[in-house]
């Protein structure tokens, strides 16, 4: 059996070809239709300059009919294989899927199902989210539609406004994000969020920078904005105003270049999404995109020990529920905080039961923590400790 990468390399190999069919398709298409519409023009030209020359007389002789007879001819031959060379390549792309099917599983049956039907409309949602943090609001309202889920227009706007700023972010376009910025003021500098001042920031260096006439002024009026920002951000306000010494030979051209450059703008967008996705309490990177990832790393290895399994008749041991009988290593991307769990309630925390850690490092949740209260002291569940219930400390995660 070849290797994962023998078989993208297979595939990649056979993409080549197409992608090479295609553009020498293409090419010969131009060509054929550049020189379809030239004798076509100068038919017309010539038509044109016959009539102006003989007022009032608009007939064709026989030798300019033949002309036009021959050119029709030959126009029709050049889109009936136009045509039929965008058939055939119909037929390339379609060995495409069949190179696929060849060269990598495609029947995971063996695998058990861990998705029960009762799950599917919690899938539809992360699905349908996830065409919405995409800013694809016509495919996420087919799925809502088709699958019948409820999901109001206020659920759906926040999505599309971020969207809208990544985009306008990525055409250096500031004022969607300003906008958001200002509006969410109070909360985010409750976060510590720098986001406002990089946006500002990034504002006054744009003015700055741009060869108007009034550049400088507009810069220094802009610059008052910088005082709420003070307390924070000294430093980089300092350096702002030093910005001003390079003004005349360009910002790009200064020490300060880094603060323009294209990577300032794409940690700007970073850093918008991060911080918009933690208002809006929603994790930073689309869920659907993490479970994918994670279920193509772990797939070979589970179809792997089926297989060891269905060989040797072992009934497989693992359902919907249970551990996955292999370790997968995910990579560092997929290391996110466990939920902590109360090991005597088996209850997730929350805000309103969060976790407790006793002065003998063992914790519990808060509502455990009351059952275990004898009304004088509390005996931890699994060490002999006791304290008093006012020595836990809440935890937070
Ligand atoms: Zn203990």
């Amino acid at each position: 059996m070849q290797s994962d990468q023998e078989s993208c390399e297979q595939v990649a190999s056979e993409l080549q070809k197409i992608l090479t069919k295609f553009e020498s398709v293409n090419n010969h298409t131009q060509e054929s239709l550049k020189d379809a519409i030239h004798s076509l023009e100068n038919i017309q030209q010539e038509i044109q300059q016959k009539a102006s020359q003989v007022f009032g007389d608009d007939r064709l002789t026989d030798v300019q009919k033949s002309i036009v007879r021959d050119c029709m001819k030959k126009v029709q031959e050049t889109s009936k294989s136009v045509s039929s060379q965008h058939k055939d390549l119909h037929g390339s792309v379609s060995k495409i899927g069949k190179a696929i099917d060849k060269n990598f599983v495609s029947d995971f049956s063996p695998v058990p199902k861990c998705l029960g039907e009762d799950k599917i409309s919690l899938l539809n949602e992360v699905i349908c989210e996830h065409f919405l943090r995409q800013g694809r609001l016509n495919i996420a309202e087919a799925l809502i539609e088709e699958s019948k889920l409820e999901l109001t227009e206020k659920a759906k706007l926040p999505f599309l406004e971020m969207h809208e700023i990544v985009e306008g972010l990525k055409a250096q376009n500031l004022v969607p994000a300003l906008t958001w910025a200002e509006r969410n003021h109070e909360i985010l500098s409750k976060q510590n969020s720098s986001i406002e001042f990089n946006l500002h920031r990034m504002n006054f260096l744009m003015l700055l920078n741009s060869k108007s006439e009034h550049s400088r002024w507009d810069a220094v009026q802009y610059a008052k904005i910088f005082q709420i920002f003070s307390p924070r951000h000294a430093k980089d306000i300092q350096q702002l105003m030093g910005c001003f010494l390079f003004q005349d030979r360009g910002i790009e051209h200064s020490p300060y270049a880094h603060l323009l450059s294209l990577t300032a703008w794409q940690e700007l967008e970073e850093q918008f999404a991060k911080d918009a996705c933690m208002l809006l309490g929603h994790a930073m990177e689309s869920p659907l995109m993490i479970a994918i990832n994670a279920g193509t790393k772990t797939l070979g290895p589970l179809m792997h020990i089926t297989n060891v399994m269905l060989q040797k008749q072992l009934p497989p041991e693992w359902g919907p529920k249970a551990e996955l009988p292999v370790s997968v290593d995910l990579g560092q991307d997929s290391l996110f905080h466990s939920v902590f769990a109360c090991p005597i309630l088996r209850q997730h925390v929350a805000e309103s039961n969060p976790p407790m850690k006793l002065t003998c490092g063992h914790v519990v949740s808060k509502d455990a923590l009351n059952q275990l209260f004898n009304g004088q002291k509390v005996k931890c569940p699994y060490c002999p400790a006791e304290q008093n219930i006012t020595n836990a400390l809440r935890l937070h995660v």
